[in-house]
């Protein structure tokens, strides 16, 4: 199977199984939909690597992520130093008959650049619905938005979607021909993120249904 698309820069080339490899922004934006939380990759003043999972949300070409502005993370972004963001779902357990072989099943991304700080309050206010949605879809119009004081407390990073690359791995292992005749079960075991059972807030009046879950996992 050829990669979909070109890859925008020479470092977002997937060239360990380029196959796997996909830059179309329809399989990027799907991936960074769905997946309820990423993780961002940055350098430290002293050069100490370090990343943080964290929310996300986009809108359009823009990934947001939103924190404490007490977040020592956030605060040392605000410089607009590059960062690495991955987003990554899993889709299931690859047993092959050899642990060599034995893989997973996955839809990842990741996304290089700079983020900027969000100081517009409007910009503020859509991404924070839109992180309220990508939770939840829906949640954004049901939950009590913002006050300028919480927006105060909140530090928000804009990273444009500009050098992005997909990567996908579907399929059984693929053991060696030597091992097929193994006494050893493979296949693949499906994995996904569903939903449990709503547990009210004991502080919750009575009379108020638990919100739809519409995500689609
Ligand atoms: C759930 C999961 C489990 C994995 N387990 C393993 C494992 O056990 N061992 C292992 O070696 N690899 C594993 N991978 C694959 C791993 O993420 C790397 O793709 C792989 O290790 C190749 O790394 P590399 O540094 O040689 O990448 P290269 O191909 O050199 O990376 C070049 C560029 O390709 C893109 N790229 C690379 N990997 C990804 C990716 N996963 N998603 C999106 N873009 C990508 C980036 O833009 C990167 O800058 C796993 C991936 C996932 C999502």
């Amino acid at each position: 199977m050829a990669s979909r698309g070109e890859p925008p820069t020479e470092r977002t080339r997937v060239r360990r199984l380029p196959e796997r490899g996909a830059y179309d922004r329809p399989t990027i934006d799907a991936i960074l939909d769905e997946a309820l939380i990423c993780h961002l990759g940055w350098v430290t003043d002293e050069g100490t690597p370090r990343v943080i999972p964290t929310i996300h949300a986009r809108v359009g070409d823009t990934l947001y992520v939103h924190g404490s502005a007490a977040s020592s993370t956030l605060r040392a972004l605000r410089d607009g130093r590059e960062v690495c963001l991955t987003a990554t779902i899993l889709d299931g357990l690859v047993l092959a008959r050899s642990t060599f072989h034995s893989s997973m099943n996955y839809r990842s991304v990741m996304v290089y650049g700079r983020p900027r700080v969000v100081a517009d309050r409007d910009e503020q206010l859509l991404a924070s619905r839109a992180i309220a949605d990508h939770v939840l879809p829906g949640r954004g119009d049901e939950a009590r938005p913002p006050t300028d004081r919480e927006l105060a407390q909140t530090l928000i990073l804009a990273l444009a979607i500009s050098e992005a690359s997909a990567k996908i791995r579907t399929g059984p292992p693929k053991d060696d021909g030597a091992d097929l005749d193994l006494p050893v079960w493979a296949g693949v075991i499906p994995l996904r993120t569903v939903a449990g059972e709503p547990e009210p807030s004991p502080d919750l009046p009575p009379g108020l249904a638990p919100p739809r879950f519409s995500r689609p996992v």
